[in-house]
């Protein structure tokens, strides 16, 4: 089903399809029969259906080709951060137990022996379209019988990020791919006319499916920029409908004087995700442009749960009522009890954007997939009195400070409202008293150098004694991953000492 919906349209249009970043431009049927011969050429690589490829490469129309001659081949892919460490690939490949690694060519020799002991082939596929795979492609023929496959077939495993523990993979399904981009392109209002400016990495869900399979589905036309580079998307915005983006995006924007008001107002949407926009951003950006965010919440295992709206309020530091289809519930993270409606607990989700499990994981599976559908997110939210969704962090993020709950969030609000504070993060450390302590961890506005004294003399009024920290650090930048998210593990693991 996937290939007939995003891939099979797109035979004989002569229309473009992407915008390259050296001015060239694909067209869709240039596409599509790059695509039959990605195809062909994993078969001629031995590859059968329900076989496992990984996918360690630069994005390029090649790299997406290659996701589509897998899915017409039903091949299941998994793409790899491209930033993973040959260790790292090493733990993916085996666990996914990939038949075929394809890399640059220029980690080749780093990685030939991870795949040997992985009992993978290698192949090399360059940012430029060179390499084996490429040379494989060439050969083969420009059409494909695809395989036939049923809406339950596995399409990809997606390994999630890790800012929790270690990667999982997320066995996604033909119709938990295809569902929600149907479910996105109406509710964003995706159609032939859009131009989407995508400059997401094709690795994780946000740009992968969220951006391409949504384009794929519409026949609409991407600018395909290898990273988010500053310029290049300044220079590319006036021929764009749409961007898609993570915070940091819009932040680097606002922070450029030539981010206008005039260079965007042809827009139809901007879309957030992948971490929290704070609501600052988003009033920034209505302020700057006249545009408001599109905030959507989703993840690895399930696509897109929730988005504000195309059409009605779209409320910052929300992400909006549940995409159609999909169920949203709130529960008691200890008994898995329904919630009143207001009450703040676990984020729950059910629908046919939902994952079939981890691979290789059966406990954990059974720990988080409930015997009636239900996904355990690990998020924890609220739903406000008009039903939309607001994410209060993550579960493992819960600071438990002498035994009351002390939700993150809400200190770093207070914080980054601060004057001389850009932004902050709080986290618990082990405390010999109180078990877990709050800490600040605070990053500077540029120029300002806020002390401790002020803000606890700002939080003292504002919050309880329990939830104000009972320290801070400052810190030039919070450690981020490429989709913006802050790794709090990370800090939690740096300040383990701070009251010991
Ligand atoms: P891991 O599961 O390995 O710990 P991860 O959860 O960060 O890593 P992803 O699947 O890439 O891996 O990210 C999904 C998570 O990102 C969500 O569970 C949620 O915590 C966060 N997220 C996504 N969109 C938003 C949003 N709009 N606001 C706040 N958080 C978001
Ligand atoms: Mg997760």
């Amino acid at each position: 089903p996937l290939h007939d919906a995003l891939y099979a349209p797109l035979r004989g249009q002569d229309r473009v399809l992407m915008h390259l970043p050296d001015g060239a431009t694909l067209s869709a049927d240039g596409f599509a029969r790059m695509v039959a011969q990605a195809a062909g050429a994993l078969r001629a690589l031995g590859l059968e259906p329900g076989d496992r490829v990984a996918l360690q490469v630069a994005k390029s129309p090649q790299a997406l080709a290659l996701i589509g001659g897998a899915v017409a081949a039903g091949v299941v892919f998994l793409p790899l951060n491209t930033a993973y460490t040959p260790q790292e690939v090493a733990y993916f490949i085996t666990d996914a137990g990939a038949r075929l690694l394809v890399a640059d060519p220029a980690r080749a020799e780093a990685l030939a022996p991870v795949a040997q002991a992985a009992g993978a082939q290698l192949a090399t596929l360059g940012a430029d379209g060179g390499g084996s795979v490429a040379q494989a492609m060439a050969a083969a023929p420009d059409t494909f019988a695809p395989q036939d496959r049923a809406p339950d077939d596995l399409a990809a495993f997606l390994y999630t990020s890790g800012t929790t523990g270690r990667s999982k993979g997320a066995m996604l399904t033909q119709d938990n791919l295809l569902s929600n981009a149907r479910v996105l392109a109406e509710a964003w209002r995706f159609s032939a006319d859009d131009v989407l400016l995508h400059a997401l990495p094709v690795f994780h869900t946000h740009g992968l499916f969220v951006a391409t399979n949504t384009v794929l589905l519409t026949g609409g036309a991407m600018i395909l920029h290898p990273g988010f580079d500053l310029d290049a998307v300044i220079a590319d915005l006036p021929s764009a409908t749409a961007m898609m983006g993570v915070p940091t995006f819009y932040t680097r924007l606002l922070d450029d004087p030539r981010f206008t008001r005039d260079l965007v107002a042809h827009m139809r949407l901007f879309t957030s995700g992948s971490a929290p926009l704070l609501a600052e951003t988003h009033a920034a950006f209505q302020a700057r442009t006249g545009h408001r965010i599109v905030e959507r919440y989703g993840m690895t295992e399930t696509n897109m749960n929730t988005s504000n709206p195309y059409d009605g309020d779209r409320r910052p530091g929300t992400v909006g009522p549940p995409l159609p289809g999909v169920e949203v519930i709130i529960t008691d993270p200890d008994t898995g009890a329904d919630l009143p409606q207001g009450e703040t607990g676990m984020i729950e989700v059910r629908g046919p954007n939902v994952f079939k499990g981890y691979w290789n994981m059966p406990e954990k599976t059974a720990e988080e997939l409930r015997p009636n559908g239900f996904f355990i997110t690990g998020d924890l939210g609220r739903f406000d009195a008009d039903g939309y969704l607001q994410i209060v962090g993550r579960a493992k993020d819960l600071i438990i400070s002498g035994g009351y709950n002390v939700y993150p969030k809400e200190v770093e609000l207070l914080l980054d409202e601060a004057e001389g504070v850009l932004e902050s993060a709080v986290i618990g450390v082990p405390h010999p008293d109180f078990g877990e302590a709050v800490l600040a961890v605070i990053v500077p506005a540029p120029g300002a150098a806020p002390t401790p004294a002020a803000l606890e003399g700002l939080l003292r009024d504002r919050i309880a004694r329990y939830k104000q920290p009972k320290g801070y650090e400052i810190l030039p930048a919070l450690p981020r991953n490429t989709m913006g998210k802050v790794q709090k593990a990370e800090l939690r693991a740096r300040f383990a000492q701070r009251f010991k």
